[in-house]
């Protein structure tokens, strides 16, 4: 039930229709019994200054920020956390008695799925496919895994060598080595975790993958595949691994726990994953 007290959550984006956040959060209020409701709030980016000083005008407690605000949003923060800092990105806005703090649940909800295997990660390699905004939560995620080498590979060497230089210096990229595309048969065969951060095999060409099935034949055994992609489920880069016995995580699990680290921030108590979880698996069906 909204009544006066209600606390008011939500994500900015534009367009933000398609966002499944509003779906996830409002399963995991209803579920903890708490009296908030988190909305859709689309900020078109000519207005978005306007929307913050508004935030702050009806007291809205945090929010989620999506594309196209993820960086825009930080002329408005007060402070960031060093991991949305070294990120470049922010995607939790939360109240402080100084103005709003922003931060980035994205890298825990990377690694949330992969905290179980943390032991058997530990001083081994990633594979990171692409070199885009999701690739810097991957690489700050694989890096606080304690994994000892970061391989990205990315098929522009300019942008490429730019996501490399972005790192100099920062605690959160070390073991980073970056490669052309053209060399990733080569580097296969030491990933202990394979992460797709490109979009192929989304559903516009589900029968797309990042590697040809002779790839796999040298992928060691026991490594993870991971892709970022939720739709479809799984993705062909998934039912290829899978089919070679390797474990498989997809981008439902990154999207679920990026926003129950950012519940918990807003509510100060743990967030029902497993609803959240069924709320938007049910949503995607
Ligand atoms: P992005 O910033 O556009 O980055 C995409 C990266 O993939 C870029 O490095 C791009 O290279 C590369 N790429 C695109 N097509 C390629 C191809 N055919 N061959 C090789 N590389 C290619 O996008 P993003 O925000 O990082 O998102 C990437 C994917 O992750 C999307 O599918 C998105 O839905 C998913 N994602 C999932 C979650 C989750 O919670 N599960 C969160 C964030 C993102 P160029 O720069 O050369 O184009």
């Amino acid at each position: 039930m909204i009544d006066g007290k209600t606390g008011l959550l939500g994500v900015i984006g534009y367009p933000v229709k398609h966002s499944l956040s509003p779906t996830m959060h409002n399963a995991a209020i209803a579920h903890l019994n708490v009296n908030y409701v988190y909305l859709p709030l689309p900020v078109h980016p000519d207005a978005l200054g306007a929307a913050i000083a508004g935030f702050g005008a009806i007291e809205l407690e945090g929010f989620n920020v999506t594309i196209p605000h993820k960086q825009a949003i930080l002329p408005y923060l007060v402070d960031v956390s060093d991991l949305a800092r070294a990120v470049g990105a922010v995607n939790t806005v939360y109240r402080t008695d100084q103005g709003w703090m922003g931060t980035n649940t994205d890298v825990e909800g990377f690694l949330a799925p992969l905290r179980s295997q943390a032991s058997a990660l530990a001083g081994g390699t990633a594979l990171v496919l692409g070199n885009g905004g999701a690739a810097r939560a991957v690489v700050a995620g694989c890096s606080q895994l304690g994994l000892s080498k970061i391989q990205v590979v990315g098929r522009d060497p300019q942008k490429l060598e730019q996501f490399q230089n972005s790192w100099a210096g920062s605690s959160l990229a070390q073991g980073l080595e970056v490669y052309p595309w053209e060399q990733l048969p080569d580097l296969l065969h030491q990933a202990q975790l394979i992460v797709n951060t490109t979009p192929i095999g989304m559903h516009t060409d589900a029968t797309a993958s990042p590697l040809s099935v002779e790839d796999w034949d040298v992928v060691p055994e026991g490594a993870i595949a991971y892709d970022l992609i939720y739709v479809p489920r799984p993705t062909r880069f998934l039912q290829e691994a899978a089919a070679r016995g390797l474990n498989t995580i997809d981008g439902t699990e990154m999207l679920v726990n990026q926003g129950a680290a950012a519940l918990e921030l807003w509510l100060g108590q743990a967030a029902p994953v497993n609803v959240m979880r069924q709320a938007l698996l049910s949503a995607l069906a």
